[in-house]
């Protein structure tokens, strides 16, 4: 029997709800408990993927091929249960699909609302495919007191009532700010938040405090005593060394404790021996590297958060700290560049990106990595850029672009219009809409025996998750190759190139999926693993 943790959000955004869910989930998982995370997302568009990065920070794609809110990034990195398209909803989907039924006819004459229509295909949607999971743990994204949240919140208010106290479970997530004039910790917002969902109907049963200062007694006191919990329902959550800390600090705090305690269940001890690893090798590294990564919405480092983790995963798997320096590409372009701000990268890393402002940067970048010899990891569109640039320097292609800038001689990089998904062959044409069109989720890819791919894996053939629009054009192949590049994944059907390599280079791999999306602090990918180890040799050299 699966139980319903609902997790809402008060005061302001971005304290870290999706963190916290995803925390909560690895320590109800070290007990011993089946879980699923998923995240209800109040906005109109119909999924992230049409949303800029720099707004809403990155789109994490499922295995199935869902793109999704970052933080299902955060759940799958802590829990390491795959996330799927059944895991994240909008307001967009909910009302696409209501409106599609109503025009074919199927509410046969009803006067289609928000209560019940809209908030009964919450509730499905909430309380479908839950497997074996012991509990479902479903944020609500933005917080309480928007207007877009409420029939949300209208949801889970009718679902806590069907399921009743023993399957349903309210986590509130609020700030207890420190005004330093007062020199003191202020818990009214936290009242206010805890008033307005009552006002909605809902009660909740945990609260979980962020502040930067510890929540001394009085205040925890205080708090339970205007918002009617016992005091042990009142956790503080202060700021961690490390994200990976927060499973061991709330476990600290009592917070699994009270989940359990409010469902009547048992309280096998945790093990947390994973989370404390972790923790030791994030705060004690043994050394450190720096990379520099070329992208394009640096100033926003949601935009790029699976890949900052990753990296940080690599780290872990080397015992070294990795320092990370965000580069605009856009420097490294005009007549005269300069390319100071590399001096000191250990490593390059051209991140995945979208469309043609900062990408000569990028191009630059890459070809002062292949001519330093200085390791380069290249990334979907740093893949594309790499090969890009091997055209332009080393086969004197000079015109060699890719279809996603316009019209170009030499197609280096072109619109991907068909490709085998399973049994099926998926088509797009150039007029397409834009929003789920792209080639998206878990391919599989043969890697070429003996290269230095084949190596990092350890196998032959691979699923990685892909997002994107355009492919390196096989037709180059052979003049790429006969420059010193190897394509050394390729689709099973050996259509579409997937990594490209260089073997004499320190390290030099471009890949068209997105490896950090399935990395994780206890399973670093391989990849970036095998970076991060290039760069400590790297740092040792110069
Ligand atoms: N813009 C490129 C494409 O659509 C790369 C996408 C990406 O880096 N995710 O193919």
């Amino acid at each position: 029997m699966t139980r319903f943790i609902f997790i809402t959000g008060g005061v302001v955004s971005s304290l870290g709800k999706g963190l916290a869910s995803a925390a909560l989930g690895a320590v109800l998982q070290a007990r011993g408990y089946k879980v699923r995370l998923r995240k209800l997302d109040p906005y109109l568009n119909v999924d992230p993927g049409t949303m800029s990065p720099y707004q809403h920070g990155e789109c994490y794609v499922t295995d199935d091929g869902a793109e999704t809110d970052l933080d299902l990034g955060h759940y799958e990195r802590f829990t390491g249960v795959p996330s799927r398209q059944s895991d994240n909803i909008t307001t967009g989907r909910i009302y696409s699909n209501i409106i599609a039924k109503e025009r074919r006819g199927d509410y046969l004459g009803a006067t289609v609302q928000v209560i019940p229509h809209v908030t009964d295909a919450i509730k499905e949607f909430v309380t479908a495919d839950l497997g074996d999971a012991d509990f479902l743990l479903c944020e609500v994204g933005g917080t309480v007191g928007d207007i877009e949240s409420l029939p949300f919140l209208e949801a889970i208010r009718q679902l806590g009532n069907e399921l009743g106290r023993e399957r349903a479970c309210f986590v509130h997530l609020t700030l207890v700010p420190w005004i330093a004039s007062a020199g003191e910790l202020k818990t009214k917002p936290t009242q206010h938040s805890v008033q307005q969902l009552q006002s909605v109907g809902i009660r909740c049963d945990i609260l979980l405090c962020r502040s930067e200062h510890d929540i001394p007694a009085s205040a925890r006191k205080k708090i339970a005593l205007f918002c009617n919990l016992r005091e042990e329902a009142v956790i503080p959550a202060l700021n961690a060394r490390s994200i990976y800390e927060v499973p061991i600090q709330y476990h600290r705090e009592g917070f699994d404790h009270e989940v359990l305690r409010h469902f009547g269940l048992p309280q096998p001890e945790p093990d947390l021996g994973r989370w404390t690893e972790i923790v030791r090798r994030v705060t004690q590294p043994e050394g450190e590297v720096e990379i520099a990564i070329v992208g394009k919405y640096t100033s926003l480092l949601d935009a790029y958060k699976s890949l900052n983790e990753a990296l940080t995963h690599g780290g872990i798997a080397n015992s070294v700290r990795v320092k990370l320096n965000w580069i605009e590409s856009e420097i490294f372009e005009g007549d005269a560049p300069n390319f100071d701000a590399l001096d000191g990268a250990h490593a390059i890393l051209v991140p995945g990106g979208f469309g043609e402002r900062g990408a000569e940067g990028k191009i630059r970048a890459v070809r002062y990595a292949r001519e330093k010899k200085v390791p380069y990891f290249g990334i979907c569109f740093g893949m594309q850029m790499a090969c890009i640039e091997a055209a332009r320097t080393l086969c004197g292609v000079a015109k060699a672009s890719t279809t996603e800038f316009g019209p170009t001689p030499e197609p280096v990089v072109g619109l991907l219009t068909e490709w085998v998904r399973g049994n099926s062959l998926e088509k797009r044409g150039v007029g397409d809409n834009m929003g789920g069109t792209m080639r998206l989720g878990a391919y599989d890819c043969d890697l070429a025996r003996g290269s230095i791919v084949a190596d990092i894996y350890g196998k032959s053939r691979i699923q990685e998750r892909h997002r994107h629009r355009y492919e390196v054009n096989i037709n180059y192949k052979p003049m790429l190759e006969k420059a010193g590049l190897r394509f050394s994944g390729m689709s099973p059907d050996g259509e579409l190139p997937e990594i490209v390599e260089i073997p004499d280079h320190p390290w030099f791999v471009g890949v068209q999926f997105h490896p950090e999306l399935k990395s994780k602090p206890f399973e670093p990918h391989p990849l970036f693993t095998s970076f991060v180890k290039a760069a400590v040799t790297q740092s040792r050299l110069v």
